[in-house]
């Protein structure tokens, strides 16, 4: 069997930045005909809350709960120039999230609190109706101690799980890839958390990790790639954003859409993201992913058809990219096909783009966030103000719509950046919007 690259949109191999629209989105296709329920993850986050609580004093004042701000960002929109249809736009400041200071903290932390559970229910410290903060106490932490935990990352993940499991008492091994940053592994080990470094890509290091856990009965590997407990963590964000929404009065229905722009890398967080806002919003919410041009791996997979992997290098692109998290070049085999019908589309962004858009966010509203976390603020313009965007608005039946819509921007990482990189970051970013 070959496969068919016919889909792949004009510009893509020349690394042009571009809007694909999915031609296999569908605004009635229900997301409630997949058996994963977000449901078991926001039971798990609230039975957990009191456990969290106590280990995190992070956590104290949102009584254990992991919520980050959804902002108005009326400064940027306005630069911008968008016209009277812009709408409003809100940040959701997952940049923000406590402990990680990413969207991993969401995925991370609930699987390593369902994996904290299991073992607390194999050895018999917690019974079904058991308060979960048992699990904080000595004789806990000392069965959790023979426990390891390991993953693989380009960086946020290994932050997020490594500080996560460290937190419960678990020992955590963290393998790195080469593109990952110095100063996410010298975190990790301040905090006593081994950093195994691998001069492969994201997948090799995801391969070396999986590998290690194999071979040992007590370590629990954390699967990037096929990770049904970090998609559910992802998709317990949606019934957050939704009651945020609810708070600030703003509606969503037939003629208040929501459009809702995700960083995508091997696509676990904006699908599960995106698959718990189905399963609220329906056909009212317009999901698009963001992916750097050197890295579009969910689009290259759901353009060439979901019949055998294919990745970015296979269709000519190297995978080098500054957007931490993005660089992945396979899409999540678990994550593909549930986006195949719920994903409106993909947009492209280079380093010029997401570069100068953090400095302009940062400039214009006072929110500093990482340059990945920047790749969703091209988001609106791409729908707003090209010939593809019009055409979906168009054939959703949205045209007159759209000065009453909502686009959330999903900011991804960026509150435990150390200042000087912050200041390296800031620097290439204003190059980059004079540039532009
Ligand atoms: C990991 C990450 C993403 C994307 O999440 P995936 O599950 O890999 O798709 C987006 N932004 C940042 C900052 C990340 O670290």
């Amino acid at each position: 069997m070959t496969t068919d690259f016919s889909g792949l949109p004009t510009g893509l191999t020349q690394r042009r930045p571009l809007l694909w629209l999915n031609p296999a989105y569908d605004a009635q296709a229900d997301a409630h005909s997949d058996p994963l329920d977000p449901a078991v993850s926001e039971a798990r986050f609230a039975r957990c809350a009191g456990l969290m609580r106590q280990v995190f004093p992070e956590l104290r004042p949102t009584a254990g709960l992991l919520q980050s701000p959804l902002t108005p960002i009326p400064v940027f929109r306005d630069s911008m120039a968008c016209g009277a249809a812009a709408g409003d736009w809100l940040l959701k400041r997952d940049d923000a999230l406590p402990v990680a200071g990413s969207v991993k903290a969401r995925g991370g932390f609930h699987e390593v609190l369902a994996l904290a559970e299991r073992i607390g229910l194999d050895e018999g410290l917690l019974g079904d109706d058991t308060d979960r903060a048992v699990l904080a106490g000595p004789a806990a932490r000392a069965v959790l101690g023979r426990h390891a935990l390991a993953v693989g990352s380009t960086g946020n993940l290994g932050l997020a799980i490594g500080m996560i499991g460290a937190g419960l008492g678990l020992r955590a091994i963290v393998h790195m890839s080469a593109d990952a940053k110095e100063w996410k592994k010298q975190r990790l080990r301040r905090h006593g958390i081994q950093v195994v470094e691998h001069s492969g890509d994201y997948a090799a290091a995801v391969a070396a990790g999986r590998a290690v856990a194999d071979a040992d009965p007590m370590m629990h590997f954390v699967d990037d790639e096929q990770s049904e407990a970090l998609f559910l963590g992802y998709a317990a964000a949606a019934r957050e954003l939704q009651a945020q929404l609810q708070a600030a009065g703003g509606r969503v229905d037939a003629d208040h859409p929501l459009f809702v722009y995700l960083p995508c890398g091997v696509g676990g967080a904006p699908g599960g993201i995106l698959y718990g806002l189905k399963r609220l919003f329906g056909a009212h919410v317009h999901g698009f992913f963001v992916e750097p041009t050197a890295s579009p791996c969910m689009l290259v997979q759901l353009a060439c058809g979901l019949g055998r992997p294919v990745s970015v290098y296979d269709v000519g692109l190297d995978n080098r990219t500054e957007a931490d998290g993005l660089a992945v070049g396979l899409a999540s085999p678990l994550v593909a096909p549930l986006m195949a019908r719920l994903l409106s589309g993909v947009l492209t962004v280079d380093e010029a783009m997401f570069y100068g858009d953090a400095w302009r966010l940062e400039t214009l509203e006072g929110i500093y966030v990482e340059p990945s976390a920047a790749t969703g603020l091209r988001g609106p313009m791409q729908i707003l103000d090209t010939s593809q965007g019009r055409a979906y608005v168009q054939a959703c039946g949205l045209t007159d719509a759209m000065g009453r819509a909502t686009h959330v921007i999903w900011s991804t990482g960026g509150s435990l950046v150390p200042e000087d990189i912050r200041q390296a970051f800031r620097a290439r970013g204003r190059r980059e919007a004079g540039a532009a």
